[in-house]
Order: structure tokens, then C-alpha cells, then sequence
């Protein structure tokens, strides 16, 4: 997708702290953190969001939330926790059209969520 800011942090056209990469997806820093943790992973390929994901993509899911775990592990957030955030589509408040999942951690969350 040639607009999407999240398709160019993937082609390197942009800069993003990158935390996690392999062949699938890729993990980096939020440019606006809302916890001292605040980690984004999305695939490399382009998908709207958690609607547009498929039966014959859907291990890509697993795949990130995986990952979301192993870089909780290495920004040392692991053990005293972490939320994985996924909004979709409009009253979620998704900003960004390219799936991600926000990994937060390193202050206490409150509940209900905002
Ligand atoms: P959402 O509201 O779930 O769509 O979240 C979008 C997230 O992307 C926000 O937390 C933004 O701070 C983050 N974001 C937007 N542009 C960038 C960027 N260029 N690099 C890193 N994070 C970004
Ligand atoms: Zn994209």
C-alpha cells in the first residue's frame, strides 16, 4: 500500500526503532508511547486490520502474539506484566489501517480500558 505509513516503516522508507524483524513481521518502538513500554508488531504484509485477516492467514496471528511475549521478555516487562492492545476499526479508535498490536508494560494498566 503505497500511503500506508506502517507498509513504508516495512520497506525502510521511514525510520522506526526496530526491536524485533524477521521474514513475516516486524516490531518497533511507538513514536508516541503512552507506557515506558509501548511496543508496535505488524506483518510485513499489508492487512486493514483484524477484519481483514482470513482463514488462510490467520497463524500469523499466533505468530505475533508470540513475538509480542518474546519482546515483552527483552524490554523486561514480562514478569510484572504487559497488555496487548488490538483496535479495530472505528469506536476501537484505530488511527493507523495497517494491523498492529501495541505491546505496553512497565506501569500498572488501569481497567476499564478508555
Ligand atoms: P492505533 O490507534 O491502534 O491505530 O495506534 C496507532 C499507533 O501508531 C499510535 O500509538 C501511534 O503513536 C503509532 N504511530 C503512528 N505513526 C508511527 C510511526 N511513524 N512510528 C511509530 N509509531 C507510530
Ligand atoms: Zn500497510
Amino acid at each position: 500500500m503505497d500511503e500506508c505509513i506502517f507498509c513504508k516503516i516495512v520497506n525502510k522508507e521511514i525510520p522506526a526503532k526496530v526491536v524485533y524483524e524477521d521474514d513475516k513481521i516486524i516490531a518497533f518502538d511507538d513514536i508516541n508511547p503512552q507506557a515506558p513500554v509501548h511496543v508496535l508488531l505488524i506483518p510485513k504484509e499489508h492487512y486493514t486490520s483484524l477484519n481483514d485477516i482470513s482463514e488462510e492467514n490467520k497463524d500469523l496471528l499466533g505468530h505475533i502474539l508470540f513475538k509480542a511475549r518474546q519482546v515483552a521478555q527483552e524490554k523486561g516487562v514480562k514478569e510484572s506484566g504487559y497488555r496487548i492492545v488490538l483496535n479495530t476499526a472505528r469506536d476501537s479508535g484505530q488511527d493507523v489501517f495497517h494491523i498492529h498490536f501495541h505491546v505496553l508494560g512497565g506501569r500498572r494498566m488501569t481497567w476499564p480500558p478508555g
